[in-house]
């Protein structure tokens, strides 16, 4: 499990979630085009450089998701403490979290 983490390493982990939001993003772009319904395969954005566990979202989900710029989508258990907070999620499937802290690095 983490440790409690420094402010500069609450940071960095801050910048994990955004860079793989981002990824997600780019992903999902040429595909929307081509299909409204999901499911929305998307990469857990928990930010760790080792973690690409899969999530998959219905369409409606992802739109809730995307509805907030704090608002990610991890894999279950994948919030960090202390950087994130769990705002709710499908058991089993994902975990939806808002970044504490989210100012532009
Ligand atoms: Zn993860």
């Amino acid at each position: 499990m983490h440790a409690t983490l420094s402010f500069a390493d609450a940071i960095d982990v801050a910048g994990g979630y955004r860079r793989n939001r981002r990824l997600n993003d780019e992903l999902q772009t040429g595909e929307a085009a081509a299909r409204t319904e999901g499911p929305w395969l998307l990469v857990c954005e928990c930010g760790a450089d080792d973690c690409a566990e899969p999530v998959e979202l219905s369409t409606l989900e992802y739109e809730a998701a995307r509805s907030h710029p704090r608002l990610y989508v991890v894999a279950p258990g994948h919030g960090t403490p202390g950087v994130t907070s769990t705002v709710t999620g499908a058991p089993g499937r994902f975990d939806l979290v808002e970044l504490l802290r989210d100012e532009e690095s």
